[in-house]
């Protein structure tokens, strides 16, 4: 473990979230319920990727997508079927 690298990543992985962020504006409602989804990091091990889901623990649907670019998975989540 190197300290200086631990920083690194985690000031990355914080300024990933930020650059996030500019992304839920684009993001259409959840079809199941109608709330306005979560957009974050996704560390599935490998490459970083984005991940879009409805966050809200009523939903009867609980719908995610993953993709590589945050644009890729705003599309997917825009474009999907229920
Ligand atoms: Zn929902």
């Amino acid at each position: 473990m190197k300290p200086a690298n631990d920083v690194e990543s985690r000031r990355q992985r914080d300024q990933f979230r930020e650059e996030l962020k500019t992304f839920v504006l684009d993001l259409l409602t959840c079809p199941f319920c109608g709330a306005i989804p979560e957009i974050m990091p996704w560390h599935g091990g490998g490459p970083r990727k984005t991940a879009v889901s409805c966050e809200n623990e009523y939903c009867p649907g609980h719908p995610s997508t993953v993709a590589e670019t945050p644009e890729e998975a705003v599309e997917r989540w825009n474009t999907r079927a229920p």
